[in-house]
């Protein structure tokens, strides 16, 4: 049997990320002999308790850390800091702290000052999701062939990061290892800005008027549903992922919106050619998406 990584292993936050990694635990594949859960809500601690997927449920943020080996945060990005400011006193010299956060360049700012001496701060983001969230929603195979971009901070204990790389290997993860400005802009391009446009599409055919609403949601399967999924998804973690990524997504933003008004232009001047190539383009990045099994 594969020994645990970590004697007590605590989970900031228990919805989507963090209950996928405490029924990962749970099926056996040996993060932590203790997962020890706290959430922000009563509601979401009592609801964790009934599920089961945690060893023990702290009300208390600083009960639930203490003695932990590896801290990891599961909360949206925006209140890292009110977090860390909570937490901090209490972490053991030693531990780790790291995090699943979609924004790496804040995360660093908002939880470098306050970290004790001899805590690793080992910064990690999982790129896995769905639309769902809260306790409820998290399952163990979420991370499964699934990357898991590891941000490591200059001067971090290397022994440290190996720690955080096993732990996702162990959820069934690829890791990649990346400076956070560059993370954070691929995420823009990748995640933050089809999003953006997800949100946006949706708020548009919503403005039309009443009768032409009706047509959209009657015939959505044209293209239109696959936005609405993405654009299902929590608002908390979208609020904060787009205030705390701002220069990345309004980068990508901006050279998104140049690109669509070439390709409207192209429409309006009947440039084939130009149309044909943009359709070309899309179809060759899906085919690679899927002949790297990540469609
Ligand atoms: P989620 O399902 O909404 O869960 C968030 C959890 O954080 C909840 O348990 C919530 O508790 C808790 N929480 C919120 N504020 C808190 C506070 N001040 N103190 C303690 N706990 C607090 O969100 P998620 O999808 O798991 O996302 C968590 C993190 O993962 C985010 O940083 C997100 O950017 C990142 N991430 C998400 C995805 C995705 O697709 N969802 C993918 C990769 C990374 P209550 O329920 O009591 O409010």
């Amino acid at each position: 049997m594969t020994e645990p990584l970590f004697d007590r292993l605590c989970l900031i936050g228990a919805g989507l990320i963090g209950g996928s990694i405490a029924r990962r635990n749970r099926e056996g594949h040996a993060l932590a002999r203790e997962v020890v859960v706290t959430a922000h809500s009563q509601a979401t601690r009592d609801r964790v308790r009934e599920l089961g997927f945690a060893d023990r449920v702290e009300d208390d943020i600083a009960a639930a850390v203490t003695g932990a080996d590896c801290v990891i945060l599961c909360v949206p990005v925006g209140v890292y800091a009110e977090v860390m400011a909570r937490i901090a006193p209490h972490l053991k010299p030693g531990a780790i702290l790291t995090d699943v956060g979609s924004t790496k360049g804040s995360v660093i700012r908002d939880l470098t000052p306050l970290l004790p001496k001899g805590v690793h701060l080992v910064p990690a983001h999982p790129m896995a999701g769905t639309e769902y969230s809260g306790p409820d929603s998290g399952f163990p195979t979420l991370f499964e062939g699934r990357y898991v971009i590891v941000t490591p901070t200059e001067g971090t204990d290397p022994a440290a990061v190996e720690k955080v790389r096993e732990l996702w290997r162990r959820c069934g993860s690829m890791i990649e290892t990346m400076d956070p400005v560059t993370h954070d802009k691929v995420v823009a391009i990748v995640s933050h800005l089809p999003h953006l446009i997800a949100f946006t599409i949706c708020g548009t055919a919503d403005d039309l008027s009443e009768e032409t609403r009706e047509s959209v949601l009657k015939f959505a399967a044209s293209g239109f549903r696959d936005f609405t999924r993405i654009a299902g998804s929590d608002v908390n973690m979208w609020r904060d992922v787009f205030l705390n990524n701002r220069e990345a997504v309004l980068e990508m933003l901006a050279r998104f919106t140049e690109d669509a008004q070439a390709f409207g232009r192209a429409i309006r001047w009947g440039e084939a050619g130009f149309i044909e190539d943009r359709i070309k383009r899309g179809r060759k990045i899906r085919h690679s998406l899927i002949e790297r099994k990540q469609a």
